[in-house]
């Protein structure tokens, strides 16, 4: 492909629905910026990690994320015309990569969902970071198809899994994803990767109170000295169809108390900068940290804001950028691969985007003490992924 040297200008902002009332506005490549993987935002923060949903469909409807009553049969999903192709997908993550990214989740919807994910697993793995080092290439998972796909997966190149469990109890979990899906089956899907090689393997569990936070201590138990790392994440005000209240929010605190009062825990230093999770470890008898017993994390994105250090940008199901996951726009990128953008295009472009962030939308959400999510359309967890 022939590189422009003209200034282009390509409409970029958002235009999905109408309901999002987007402006409309441009983007013009006038001053150029080339990828240094240096790149840094208002706020100073590097963009590192990348999420790419690589489907908007689910087989679940976890009630946090894809309510029933919302992702009903007459739900439209987006045609498969819509979505970024594999080769688009992996262009685009090879310009990221140029801009300093160093992991790559791919999330959605259910990733397992999308046909043949592995070749686009196969084709991320060959790109490596601006040292020179191979990506950390990882997904996130409910768990249903992994039993299946586990060895392809690890075949493919993928280098490990976080897995979505919200309880062992079996009437729970099925309540939890109400689809009826027995805990047994993603259980299995966790052996599986276990037994392929994915690890280090990471557990999600959101705790929703009054759902399934008597479900804690018996997930920290299952995984304790297991070699998993279990994650309680605060249920959050994400999308607009979940209905969040705070009073369904159990603070990360209360989640660490219960379980150091029958399983002492000590808390650990962040393994790298921009961790969303902060660390717990097991102590052992001499109430020091056994590694053998390993640790908990727990993420606060409600009641401990970390966007001082956010590194992250999502790219959705059919292209567009997210900034933040409460953004209500993104950026459309796929309309810039279409119309047949350089390589230099590109790069200028994602450079203007994350130059231009300052978004901190949960220390502003803290700052206002908010109590139920504001009325603003917001996209959904689904659409741009976790
Ligand atoms: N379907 C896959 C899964 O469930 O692992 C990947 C996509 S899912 C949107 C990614 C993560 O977001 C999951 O761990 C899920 O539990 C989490 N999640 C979804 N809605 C959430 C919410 N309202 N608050 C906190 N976490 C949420
Ligand atoms: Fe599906 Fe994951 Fe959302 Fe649950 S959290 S509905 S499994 S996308
Ligand atoms: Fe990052 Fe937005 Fe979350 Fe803050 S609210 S940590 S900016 S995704």
């Amino acid at each position: 492909m022939t590189e422009r040297h003209t200034p282009r200008v390509v409409p970029l902002l958002d235009q999905r629905s109408a309901v999002l009332s987007t402006p409309t506005a441009a983007f013009a490549a006038a001053s150029r910026i080339g990828a240094t993987g240096l790149l840094s935002d208002q706020r100073g923060r590097p963009l590192r990690d990348l999420r790419i949903s690589v489907t908007d469909r689910c087989n679940f409807r976890c009630n946090y994320c894809m309510p029933k009553e919302v992702f009903d049969k007459d739900h439209l999903y987006l045609p498969h015309s819509d979505l970024l192709s594999f080769e688009e997908i992996t262009r685009l993550t090879k310009v990221f990569v140029a801009h300093g990214v160093q992991k790559i989740r791919l999330t959605g919807g259910e990733p397992l969902l999308r046909k043949n994910i592995e070749r686009l697993i196969e084709q991320l793995a060959t790109l490596r970071t601006v040292e020179g080092r191979a990506l950390d290439l990882t997904l996130t998972t409910n768990g249903s198809l992994l039993a299946r796909k586990a060895r392809s997966l690890k075949a493919a190149g993928l280098q490990r899994v976080t897995v979505s469990l919200d309880g062992l109890d079996d009437a729970v979990f099925r309540s939890m994803n109400d689809v009826d899906f027995p805990v047994a089956d993603v259980l299995a899907g966790i052996d599986a990767a276990r037994v392929a090689g994915l690890g280090p393997i990471k557990i999600n569990m959101v705790v929703k109170r009054g759902s399934n936070e008597h479900e804690i201590l018996p997930m920290a138990r299952h995984f304790r000295g297991s070699g998993i790392v279990l994650r309680f994440i605060e249920y959050m005000d994400v999308g607009a169809s979940n209905g969040w209240r705070m009073n369904e929010v159990m603070p990360s605190s209360e989640v660490v108390q219960r379980i150091h009062a029958e399983l002492p825990l000590l808390q650990l230093e962040p393994s790298r900068p921009g961790e969303t999770a902060e660390r717990w470890g097991y102590a052992d008898a001499s109430g020091r940290h056994d590694p053998q017993l390993g640790e908990i994390g727990v993420i606060s994105s409600v009641t401990q804001a970390f966007c001082g250090d956010c590194n992250r940008a999502r790219l959705s199901t059919e292209g567009k950028l997210y900034l933040c996951l409460f953004a209500s726009q993104g950026y459309d990128l796929r309309a810039l691969l279409r119309a047949d953008a350089s390589q230099a295009d590109l790069e200028s472009a994602i450079g203007h985007i994350w130059q231009a962030r300052s978004d901190n939308y949960s220390e502003s959400r803290g700052a206002q003490g908010a109590d139920s999510a504001p009325a603003q359309r917001r996209v959904e967890m689904s659409y741009i992924g976790g």
